[in-house]
């Protein structure tokens, strides 16, 4: 059913104009970060927000800064018109879009050529862009743009040891849209557990005035974390993922029964994905606020796994919340 239809905004001094005016009226922000292709999952993020703010920001951008050169910018998925529907559609709406075409300014200088590990594009021994040439890979991986935001521990494992850029690249554009927006509040999913962490200490470290919040990660019926890189999964690919979520829950409710060695542990994820077909990035089970790997559960811990079934990579996890 559709119902108010959001302001759309593309230009990042009227997102604050609008901002500021709806704060000097006394109103609270909510804003809810996405690249975009929205489903359930973002869906559930609007709603928590609605329970905290009066009005709310739905920013849609694929930032060009988290996705190194072999990354999978050209093929991440986009329906604007359909995400508008789709937002339309949410319980209270939602008040403005923010779309911006860009967000990393090239003015005052030519794009340096240089990728995040220090390499050319052309030669960076990790492959080829996947879109152009060397110079609009520069340009659209948001390159030419030499500040960046690091949470130097929390970005090193996990997701950072196989993504370099990637957490910097979030790290960066959130500190971007945040003083774009100017939130209250601030929607984050727990699906990305070391991203919501990284944002989280980041607005602790640089003082945002900002409250990070964590939603539940939403699953499809089957069990499979909703994710727009989901549609990229052939329906046997699909089937075989479900091991992640399967393997998880077994591992949960080993340690629950008292299974706390993370050797083991990890040991019935591993070789549950990967005699389904997948193929491992990582699965640690680590402490919940620092990220830190556990060899014995004793306190709130998350397993979190990333996996490639064929060329697309999942990431999922599971809170376990035993302690000794
Ligand atoms: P994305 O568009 O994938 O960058 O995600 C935007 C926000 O939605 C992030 O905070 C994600 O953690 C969150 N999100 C994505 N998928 C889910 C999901 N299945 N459940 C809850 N939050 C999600």
């Amino acid at each position: 059913m559709a119902g108010k239809e959001p302001e759309i905004i593309t230009d990042k001094n009227q997102m604050r104009k609008w901002s500021r005016a709806m704060r000097s009226q006394g109103k609270t922000i909510g804003l809810v970060p996405t690249m975009g292709y929205l489903h359930e999952g973002h869906i559930s993020l609007i709603k928590e927000a609605h329970k905290r703010t009066n009005l709310i920001v739905v920013s849609v951008y694929v930032n060009p800064g988290q996705f190194s050169p072999t990354e999978d910018l050209s093929t991440y998925p986009s329906d604007f018109h359909g995400d508008i529907q789709k937002l339309m559609a949410v319980p209270g709406g939602v008040d403005v879009v923010f779309h911006p075409h860009n967000l990393y300014d090239y003015a005052e200088g030519k794009p340096t050529g240089i990728n995040n590990n220090g390499s050319n594009c052309e030669n960076s021994g990790v492959g080829e862009p996947e879109r152009k040439g060397v110079v609009s890979c520069v340009e659209e991986r948001g390159l030419g743009h030499e500040t960046w935001v690091r949470v130097e521990r929390l970005e090193k494992g996990m997701c950072g040891k196989s993504r370099p850029v990637f957490f910097r690249g979030v790290a960066t554009v959130v500190t971007k849209l945040f003083n774009i927006v100017e939130p209250d509040v601030a929607m984050f999913g727990k699906k990305d557990y070391q991203q919501w962490r990284i944002i989280q200490r980041m607005v602790r470290d640089l003082d945002f005035s900002i409250e990070v919040i964590g939603s539940d990660i939403v699953r499809d019926g089957d069990g499979l974390a909703m994710s727009s890189r989901n549609v990229h999964l052939s329906l046997e690919q699909r089937e075989k993922a479900l091991s992640i979520n399967r393997s998880l829950s077994g591992a949960k409710s080993a340690a629950e029964n008292g299974q706390v060695n993370c050797r083991e542990l990890r040991n019935l994820v591993i070789q549950a994905v990967n005699s389904a077909g997948g193929r491992i990035d990582y699965a640690e089970i680590v402490d919940q606020e620092t990220l830190e790997a556990v060899e014995e559960i004793q306190s709130p811990v998350v397993f979190c796994i990333a996996a490639w079934f064929g060329k697309v990579r999942l990431i999922d996890n599971l809170e376990i919340n035993i302690s000794k």
